[in-house]
Protein backbone atom coordinates (compact mmCIF):
# COMPACT_ATOMS: atom_id res chain seq x y z
CA UNK A 1 0.00 0.00 0.00
CA UNK A 2 1.49 3.26 -0.61
CA UNK A 3 1.59 5.71 2.51
CA UNK A 4 2.96 9.09 0.98
CA UNK A 5 2.84 10.34 -2.39
CA UNK A 6 6.25 9.83 -3.88
CA UNK A 7 8.32 9.44 -6.77
CA UNK A 8 10.25 6.44 -6.88
CA UNK A 9 13.22 6.14 -9.53
CA UNK A 10 14.94 3.60 -10.63
CA UNK A 11 18.58 3.70 -10.97
CA UNK A 12 18.79 0.39 -12.23
CA UNK A 13 16.75 1.56 -15.72
CA UNK A 14 19.22 4.59 -15.71
CA UNK A 15 22.19 2.23 -15.58
CA UNK A 16 20.13 0.42 -18.49
CA UNK A 17 19.59 3.26 -20.37
CA UNK A 18 22.98 5.03 -20.21
CA UNK A 19 24.76 1.42 -21.32
CA UNK A 20 22.07 0.91 -24.30
CA UNK A 21 22.57 4.65 -25.28
CA UNK A 22 26.36 3.92 -25.17
CA UNK A 23 26.66 0.83 -27.04
CA UNK A 24 23.79 2.33 -29.81
CA UNK A 25 25.97 5.75 -30.74
CA UNK A 26 29.51 3.03 -30.63
CA UNK A 27 32.44 5.13 -30.50
CA UNK A 28 31.23 8.64 -29.52
CA UNK A 29 31.74 9.22 -25.58
CA UNK A 30 28.72 9.61 -23.42
CA UNK A 31 27.62 12.77 -21.47
CA UNK A 32 24.86 12.06 -19.57
CA UNK A 33 23.00 15.31 -19.07
CA UNK A 34 21.63 16.03 -15.10
CA UNK A 35 20.37 19.63 -15.24
CA UNK A 36 17.39 20.48 -13.94
CA UNK A 37 17.50 18.21 -10.61
CA UNK A 38 18.13 14.83 -13.48
CA UNK A 39 15.42 15.93 -15.52
CA UNK A 40 13.29 15.54 -11.41
CA UNK A 41 15.08 12.01 -11.00
CA UNK A 42 17.82 13.69 -8.66
CA UNK A 43 21.12 15.57 -9.93
CA UNK A 44 23.33 13.35 -7.23
CA UNK A 45 21.87 10.33 -7.61
CA UNK A 46 21.36 10.55 -11.43
CA UNK A 47 25.23 11.15 -11.63
CA UNK A 48 26.32 8.85 -9.69
CA UNK A 49 24.32 5.63 -11.51
CA UNK A 50 25.31 7.68 -14.82
CA UNK A 51 28.70 7.24 -13.86
CA UNK A 52 28.61 3.59 -12.68
CA UNK A 53 27.41 2.85 -15.98
CA UNK A 54 30.30 4.47 -17.37
CA UNK A 55 29.59 8.02 -18.79
CA UNK A 56 32.71 9.84 -19.15
CA UNK A 57 31.00 13.12 -18.81
CA UNK A 58 27.76 14.93 -17.15
CA UNK A 59 26.26 17.96 -18.01
CA UNK A 60 24.53 20.56 -16.88
CA UNK A 61 22.99 23.90 -17.35
CA UNK A 62 24.64 26.06 -14.37
CA UNK A 63 27.48 26.15 -12.61
CA UNK A 64 25.84 25.65 -9.39
CA UNK A 65 24.48 22.46 -10.64
CA UNK A 66 28.03 21.48 -11.44
CA UNK A 67 29.32 22.69 -7.73
CA UNK A 68 26.30 20.37 -6.13
CA UNK A 69 27.88 17.32 -8.00
CA UNK A 70 31.49 17.98 -7.05
CA UNK A 71 30.24 18.69 -3.72
CA UNK A 72 28.68 15.72 -3.69
CA UNK A 73 32.25 13.86 -4.57
CA UNK A 74 31.94 13.53 -8.09
CA UNK A 75 35.06 13.54 -9.65
CA UNK A 76 35.02 13.23 -13.40
CA UNK A 77 34.51 15.22 -16.07
CA UNK A 78 31.85 17.68 -15.96
CA UNK A 79 30.58 20.54 -18.70
CA UNK A 80 27.92 23.58 -17.89
CA UNK A 81 26.83 25.67 -20.36
CA UNK A 82 24.49 28.36 -18.90
CA UNK A 83 26.47 31.12 -16.81
CA UNK A 84 25.71 34.30 -15.24
CA UNK A 85 26.83 37.59 -14.71
CA UNK A 86 28.80 37.19 -11.44
CA UNK A 87 28.88 33.37 -11.91
CA UNK A 88 31.16 31.60 -9.43
CA UNK A 89 33.61 31.21 -12.35
CA UNK A 90 37.06 30.99 -10.67
CA UNK A 91 35.04 28.46 -8.26
CA UNK A 92 34.23 26.12 -10.86
CA UNK A 93 37.26 26.59 -12.99
CA UNK A 94 39.12 25.31 -10.31
CA UNK A 95 37.18 22.50 -9.58
CA UNK A 96 37.77 20.89 -12.68
CA UNK A 97 34.72 22.02 -14.39
CA UNK A 98 34.78 22.51 -17.98
CA UNK A 99 32.95 26.10 -18.73
CA UNK A 100 31.16 27.19 -22.14
CA UNK A 101 32.06 30.32 -24.26
CA UNK A 102 29.43 31.92 -26.32
CA UNK A 103 30.99 35.34 -27.06
CA UNK A 104 34.32 37.35 -26.66
CA UNK A 105 32.76 38.79 -23.77
CA UNK A 106 32.15 36.15 -21.97
CA UNK A 107 35.63 34.22 -22.89
CA UNK A 108 37.43 37.56 -21.35
CA UNK A 109 35.00 37.06 -18.37
CA UNK A 110 36.49 33.65 -17.50
CA UNK A 111 39.91 34.57 -18.61
CA UNK A 112 40.20 36.79 -16.05
CA UNK A 113 38.38 34.20 -13.55
CA UNK A 114 40.79 31.84 -14.76
CA UNK A 115 44.44 33.89 -13.33
CA UNK A 116 46.55 31.83 -11.33
CA UNK A 117 44.01 28.51 -12.13
CA UNK A 118 46.62 26.13 -14.08
CA UNK A 119 44.52 23.91 -16.72
CA UNK A 120 41.02 26.20 -16.69
CA UNK A 121 39.47 24.55 -19.23
CA UNK A 122 36.65 26.34 -21.29
CA UNK A 123 34.88 24.90 -24.36
CA UNK A 124 33.34 27.03 -27.39
CA UNK A 125 29.79 27.17 -28.67
CA UNK A 126 28.87 27.94 -32.11
CA UNK A 127 24.97 28.92 -33.26
CA UNK A 128 24.48 26.91 -35.77
CA UNK A 129 20.76 27.23 -36.24
CA UNK A 130 18.95 27.13 -33.00
CA UNK A 131 19.24 30.92 -32.28
CA UNK A 132 19.39 30.48 -28.36
CA UNK A 133 22.79 30.15 -26.60
CA UNK A 134 26.13 29.79 -29.02
CA UNK A 135 28.23 32.48 -30.75
CA UNK A 136 26.35 33.41 -34.77
CA UNK A 137 28.47 32.34 -37.15
CA UNK A 138 29.16 35.79 -38.23
CA UNK A 139 30.89 35.85 -34.82
CA UNK A 140 32.56 32.57 -34.63
CA UNK A 141 35.74 33.04 -36.00
CA UNK A 142 36.75 36.05 -33.70
CA UNK A 143 35.60 34.07 -30.65
CA UNK A 144 38.14 31.21 -32.50
CA UNK A 145 41.17 33.61 -32.59
CA UNK A 146 40.60 35.19 -29.08
CA UNK A 147 40.69 31.33 -27.67
CA UNK A 148 43.53 30.70 -29.79
CA UNK A 149 45.42 33.99 -28.07
CA UNK A 150 44.14 32.52 -24.91
CA UNK A 151 45.80 29.17 -24.94
CA UNK A 152 48.75 30.75 -26.47
CA UNK A 153 48.73 33.22 -22.95
CA UNK A 154 48.55 29.88 -21.06
CA UNK A 155 45.58 31.37 -19.11
CA UNK A 156 42.99 28.95 -20.42
CA UNK A 157 42.68 25.08 -22.08
CA UNK A 158 40.23 25.18 -25.33
CA UNK A 159 38.73 21.65 -24.36
CA UNK A 160 35.88 21.10 -26.95
CA UNK A 161 33.56 22.78 -29.15
CA UNK A 162 29.67 22.20 -29.37
CA UNK A 163 26.20 23.07 -31.07
CA UNK A 164 22.65 21.95 -30.31
CA UNK A 165 19.94 21.13 -32.95
CA UNK A 166 16.54 22.55 -32.87
CA UNK A 167 14.53 20.20 -34.67
CA UNK A 168 16.32 16.61 -34.17
CA UNK A 169 13.08 15.37 -32.45
CA UNK A 170 12.00 15.56 -35.66
CA UNK A 171 14.45 13.32 -37.26
CA UNK A 172 13.87 14.42 -41.04
CA UNK A 173 13.46 17.66 -40.88
CA UNK A 174 15.52 19.85 -43.04
CA UNK A 175 17.17 22.40 -40.07
CA UNK A 176 19.30 18.86 -39.38
CA UNK A 177 21.12 18.44 -42.37
CA UNK A 178 21.92 22.70 -42.44
CA UNK A 179 23.59 22.18 -38.92
CA UNK A 180 25.30 19.93 -39.02
CA UNK A 181 26.88 21.36 -42.06
CA UNK A 182 27.12 24.51 -40.44
CA UNK A 183 28.90 22.28 -37.31
CA UNK A 184 31.39 20.49 -39.85
CA UNK A 185 32.37 24.31 -41.31
CA UNK A 186 32.72 25.92 -37.98
CA UNK A 187 35.16 22.92 -36.50
CA UNK A 188 36.96 23.51 -39.75
CA UNK A 189 37.38 27.23 -38.89
CA UNK A 190 38.67 26.33 -35.51
CA UNK A 191 41.27 23.66 -36.52
CA UNK A 192 42.66 25.77 -38.96
CA UNK A 193 42.88 28.51 -36.36
CA UNK A 194 44.68 25.89 -34.40
CA UNK A 195 42.89 24.50 -31.89
CA UNK A 196 42.38 21.00 -31.04
CA UNK A 197 39.34 20.17 -29.15
CA UNK A 198 39.27 17.07 -27.43
CA UNK A 199 35.62 16.69 -27.92
CA UNK A 200 33.43 17.68 -30.24
CA UNK A 201 29.63 17.11 -29.92
CA UNK A 202 26.39 17.99 -31.35
CA UNK A 203 24.02 15.31 -30.52
CA UNK A 204 21.53 15.12 -27.88
CA UNK A 205 19.39 12.19 -27.36
CA UNK A 206 17.35 12.60 -30.62
CA UNK A 207 20.11 13.05 -32.42
CA UNK A 208 22.51 10.36 -30.76
CA UNK A 209 19.36 7.81 -31.45
CA UNK A 210 18.50 8.68 -34.91
CA UNK A 211 21.63 10.80 -36.61
CA UNK A 212 24.49 8.62 -36.29
CA UNK A 213 26.17 11.02 -38.77
CA UNK A 214 25.98 13.23 -35.82
CA UNK A 215 27.93 11.37 -33.22
CA UNK A 216 31.40 13.00 -33.03
CA UNK A 217 33.20 12.55 -30.57
CA UNK A 218 30.86 12.68 -27.29
CA UNK A 219 27.11 12.80 -27.33
CA UNK A 220 24.61 14.54 -25.14
CA UNK A 221 21.99 12.31 -23.49
CA UNK A 222 19.26 13.68 -21.48
CA UNK A 223 15.33 12.50 -21.96
CA UNK A 224 16.67 9.29 -23.25
CA UNK A 225 18.92 8.79 -20.11
CA UNK A 226 15.75 8.71 -18.11
CA UNK A 227 13.67 6.30 -20.19
CA UNK A 228 11.28 8.71 -22.37
CA UNK A 229 11.46 8.63 -26.22
CA UNK A 230 13.54 11.98 -27.22
CA UNK A 231 11.62 11.91 -30.65
CA UNK A 232 7.73 10.34 -30.18
CA UNK A 233 6.32 11.92 -33.86
CA UNK A 234 9.71 10.08 -35.36
CA UNK A 235 9.64 10.55 -38.85
CA UNK A 236 6.36 12.37 -39.15
CA UNK A 237 5.68 15.38 -41.22
CA UNK A 238 7.28 18.75 -39.37
CA UNK A 239 5.63 20.83 -37.00
CA UNK A 240 3.78 24.02 -38.83
CA UNK A 241 6.48 26.91 -38.49
CA UNK A 242 4.03 29.11 -36.70
CA UNK A 243 5.44 32.24 -37.13
CA UNK A 244 5.49 32.67 -40.76
CA UNK A 245 2.11 29.86 -41.58
CA UNK A 246 4.75 28.44 -43.87
CA UNK A 247 3.55 25.09 -45.23
CA UNK A 248 5.92 22.53 -43.97
CA UNK A 249 8.22 21.43 -46.51
CA UNK A 250 7.67 17.90 -47.93
CA UNK A 251 10.61 15.57 -47.62
CA UNK A 252 11.43 11.73 -47.39
CA UNK A 253 10.98 10.27 -44.48
CA UNK A 254 13.85 8.42 -43.53
CA UNK A 255 16.03 7.41 -40.68
CA UNK A 256 19.28 9.16 -41.63
CA UNK A 257 22.13 6.59 -41.92
CA UNK A 258 20.23 4.80 -39.07
CA UNK A 259 20.23 1.08 -39.49
CA UNK A 260 20.80 -0.43 -35.85
CA UNK A 261 17.57 -0.53 -33.60
CA UNK A 262 16.52 2.23 -31.67
CA UNK A 263 17.62 1.81 -28.30
CA UNK A 264 15.18 -0.14 -25.52
CA UNK A 265 14.52 2.27 -23.44
CA UNK A 266 13.24 2.03 -19.77
CA UNK A 267 11.21 4.97 -17.99
CA UNK A 268 13.43 5.07 -14.40
CA UNK A 269 10.51 7.46 -12.94
CA UNK A 270 6.90 5.99 -11.08
CA UNK A 271 4.55 8.59 -9.93
CA UNK A 272 2.22 7.42 -7.24
CA UNK A 273 -0.01 8.45 -4.37
CA UNK A 274 -2.61 6.84 -2.41
CA UNK A 275 -6.27 6.85 -2.65
CA UNK A 276 -6.88 9.60 0.59
CA UNK A 277 -11.33 9.22 0.09
CA UNK A 278 -13.91 7.18 -1.62
CA UNK A 279 -17.28 7.84 -1.92
CA UNK A 280 -20.82 7.89 -4.35
CA UNK A 281 -21.98 10.71 -6.10
CA UNK A 282 -25.53 10.81 -7.57
CA UNK A 283 -26.39 11.47 -10.93
CA UNK A 284 -26.26 14.67 -12.06
CA UNK A 285 -23.72 16.19 -9.40
CA UNK A 286 -20.92 18.28 -10.64
CA UNK A 287 -16.91 17.89 -9.89
CA UNK A 288 -14.79 19.76 -8.91
CA UNK A 289 -14.11 23.57 -9.53
CA UNK A 290 -16.33 24.84 -12.77
CA UNK A 291 -18.24 21.93 -12.84
CA UNK A 292 -16.68 20.91 -16.19
CA UNK A 293 -17.73 16.80 -15.28
CA UNK A 294 -21.33 15.90 -14.77
CA UNK A 295 -21.99 12.58 -13.69
CA UNK A 296 -24.15 11.27 -15.90
CA UNK A 297 -25.21 8.38 -13.65
CA UNK A 298 -24.01 7.57 -10.11
CA UNK A 299 -20.48 6.61 -9.76
CA UNK A 300 -17.74 6.33 -7.14
CA UNK A 301 -14.91 8.80 -6.97
CA UNK A 302 -11.73 8.53 -5.39
CA UNK A 303 -9.68 11.11 -4.09
CA UNK A 304 -6.01 11.94 -5.52
CA UNK A 305 -4.05 13.85 -2.76
CA UNK A 306 -1.39 15.54 -5.30
CA UNK A 307 -2.13 18.53 -7.57
CA UNK A 308 -0.82 21.01 -9.70
CA UNK A 309 1.60 22.88 -6.66
CA UNK A 310 2.83 19.17 -6.58
CA UNK A 311 3.51 19.73 -10.77
CA UNK A 312 0.33 18.01 -11.74
CA UNK A 313 -0.55 19.58 -14.63
CA UNK A 314 -3.78 21.09 -14.57
CA UNK A 315 -4.17 20.77 -18.31
CA UNK A 316 -4.60 17.24 -17.57
CA UNK A 317 -8.26 18.44 -16.32
CA UNK A 318 -11.18 15.82 -17.47
CA UNK A 319 -8.67 14.65 -19.85
CA UNK A 320 -5.52 12.17 -17.87
CA UNK A 321 -5.86 8.75 -16.91
CA UNK A 322 -4.02 6.62 -13.76
CA UNK A 323 -4.21 2.93 -12.36
CA UNK A 324 -5.50 2.63 -9.72
CA UNK A 325 -4.73 -0.77 -8.49
CA UNK A 326 -3.77 -1.66 -11.90
CA UNK A 327 -6.79 -0.54 -13.33
CA UNK A 328 -6.86 2.53 -15.89
CA UNK A 329 -9.35 5.43 -14.41
CA UNK A 330 -9.90 8.53 -16.15
CA UNK A 331 -9.24 11.78 -13.90
CA UNK A 332 -12.82 13.46 -13.67
CA UNK A 333 -13.08 17.59 -13.80
CA UNK A 334 -10.46 20.36 -12.87
CA UNK A 335 -7.07 19.17 -11.52
CA UNK A 336 -6.82 21.39 -8.11
CA UNK A 337 -4.10 22.91 -6.46
CA UNK A 338 -3.52 19.89 -3.80
CA UNK A 339 -6.03 17.42 -5.00
CA UNK A 340 -7.53 15.57 -7.75
CA UNK A 341 -10.26 13.03 -8.64
CA UNK A 342 -10.64 10.09 -10.61
CA UNK A 343 -13.84 8.11 -11.58
CA UNK A 344 -14.14 4.38 -10.31
CA UNK A 345 -17.41 3.88 -11.75
CA UNK A 346 -19.31 2.40 -8.71
CA UNK A 347 -16.21 -0.50 -8.17
CA UNK A 348 -15.05 -1.78 -4.92
CA UNK A 349 -11.62 0.14 -4.00
CA UNK A 350 -9.86 0.11 -1.08
CA UNK A 351 -9.02 3.43 0.97
CA UNK A 352 -5.30 4.11 0.85
CA UNK A 353 -5.15 1.97 -2.62
CA UNK A 354 -1.83 2.98 -4.88
CA UNK A 355 -2.67 5.44 -7.44
CA UNK A 356 -0.02 4.89 -10.14
CA UNK A 357 -0.15 8.16 -12.18
CA UNK A 358 2.77 6.93 -14.29
CA UNK A 359 5.40 4.62 -14.82
CA UNK A 360 7.60 2.46 -17.28
CA UNK A 361 3.95 1.43 -19.09
CA UNK A 362 4.71 -2.06 -17.94
CA UNK A 363 1.90 -2.85 -15.38
CA UNK A 364 -1.16 -0.94 -17.42
CA UNK A 365 -0.45 2.48 -16.05
CA UNK A 366 0.03 5.84 -18.43
CA UNK A 367 3.67 6.74 -19.10
CA UNK A 368 5.17 10.28 -18.96
CA UNK A 369 4.59 10.72 -22.78
CA UNK A 370 0.88 9.70 -22.49
CA UNK A 371 0.56 12.23 -19.66
CA UNK A 372 2.74 14.99 -22.37
CA UNK A 373 0.26 13.61 -25.15
CA UNK A 374 -2.87 14.55 -23.00
CA UNK A 375 -1.14 17.96 -21.81
CA UNK A 376 0.17 19.02 -25.28
CA UNK A 377 3.23 18.94 -24.04
CA UNK A 378 6.50 17.31 -23.71
CA UNK A 379 7.26 14.25 -21.33
CA UNK A 380 10.52 16.27 -20.64
CA UNK A 381 8.08 19.10 -18.94
CA UNK A 382 6.11 16.09 -17.21
CA UNK A 383 8.87 14.92 -15.46
CA UNK A 384 11.15 17.63 -14.46
CA UNK A 385 7.98 19.60 -13.19
CA UNK A 386 6.83 16.52 -10.87
CA UNK A 387 8.04 18.07 -7.17
CA UNK A 388 6.36 19.41 -4.55
CA UNK A 389 5.21 17.35 -1.89
CA UNK A 390 6.04 14.03 -3.56
CA UNK A 391 8.62 12.26 -1.46
CA UNK A 392 11.28 10.69 -3.78
CA UNK A 393 12.68 7.24 -3.24
CA UNK A 394 15.15 5.10 -4.95
CA UNK A 395 15.39 1.71 -5.59
CA UNK A 396 17.49 -0.18 -8.30
CA UNK A 397 15.61 -3.14 -9.81
CA UNK A 398 18.97 -5.36 -10.25
CA UNK A 399 20.81 -5.34 -14.08
CA UNK A 400 17.88 -6.14 -16.42
CA UNK A 401 20.50 -5.46 -19.41
C1 LIG B 1 19.29 19.80 -22.29
C2 LIG B 1 20.39 19.72 -23.28
C3 LIG B 1 20.78 18.48 -23.80
C4 LIG B 1 20.02 17.20 -23.56
O1 LIG B 1 18.91 17.16 -24.43
P1 LIG B 1 17.96 15.87 -24.51
O2 LIG B 1 17.04 16.18 -25.62
O3 LIG B 1 17.27 15.79 -23.20
O4 LIG B 1 18.83 14.70 -24.75
C5 LIG B 1 21.89 18.45 -24.61
N1 LIG B 1 22.57 19.57 -24.90
C6 LIG B 1 22.21 20.78 -24.44
C7 LIG B 1 23.01 21.97 -24.82
C8 LIG B 1 21.09 20.90 -23.62
O5 LIG B 1 20.73 22.11 -23.18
Amino acid sequence: MVVRPEIVVDLAAIRHNVRVLSAHVGGAAMMTVVKADGYGHGLVEVGRAAREAGAAWLGTATIDEALALRAAGDVGRILCWLHLPGDRFAEALSSGIDLTAYSLAELAIIERAAAGIPAARVQLKVDTGLSRGGAPLGEWRSLVDAAVSAEVRGSLKITGIFSHFACSDEPSHPANDVQEDAFRSALEVAESAGLRPEVRHLANSAAAIHRPSAGFDLVRCGIATYGLDPAPLGFEAHSVCTSTNEAPPMVELRAKGGSKPIPDLKPAMTVRAPLALIKQIPAGAGVSYGHTWLASQPTTLGLVPVGYADGIPRHASDRAEVAVDGVRRPVRGRICMDQFVVDLDGDDVALGAGVVLFGPGDQGEPTAQDWARTCGTISYEIVTRIGGRFNRRYVDQGEQA
